[in-house]
């Protein structure tokens, strides 16, 4: 039997964390965005990465991340995301239209303009997730 030392907190690899028995599909994805884009923003452009494929695979955190290329903004997703529990999604999607909300202002501004535009309370999982954790996202009235 394989004993662990106190200090040596279980730490999942990428690939263990939480998912959902089939994936969303792109298009799923696409009207998750959409839903919450609406009526608060223009509809940003949506699109799978597999640059952050790559990325995510060397960190479990590395989802999502929004560029301005083109307008209103570019929201780019690893496809892991497509097998993400739906909490999770919505707080990555909230997060990520936060930062086109607050352009250029910190983590924290967009969590706080997903809770005022997008009314999304977003907190964060640091059990089953690295450092500061995955994103979850839960609607507020
Ligand atoms: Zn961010």
């Amino acid at each position: 039997m394989r004993r662990r030392s106190p200090s040596n907190k279980p730490k999942r690899a990428c690939g263990e964390h939480p998912r959902t028995r089939r994936a969303i599909s792109f298009n799923q994805l696409v009207v998750e965005v959409l839903r919450l884009t609406r009526p608060n923003l223009p509809d940003p452009w949506v699109q799978l990465s597999d640059e952050l494929a790559n990325t995510h695979a060397r960190n479990c955190r590395r989802y999502a991340q929004v560029h301005f290329a083109r307008y209103p903004a570019v929201i780019e997703f690893a496809p892991q995301v497509l097998w993400l529990p739906r909490k999770y999604r919505l707080g990555l999607i909230a997060h990520e239209l936060g930062h086109i909300l607050a352009p250029g202002k910190s983590e924290a501004e967009a969590d706080r303009a997903a809770l005022r535009f997008l009314r999304v309370h977003i907190t964060y999982d640091k059990r089953n997730f690295p450092g500061k954790g995955l994103q979850v996202g839960r609607r507020i009235r």
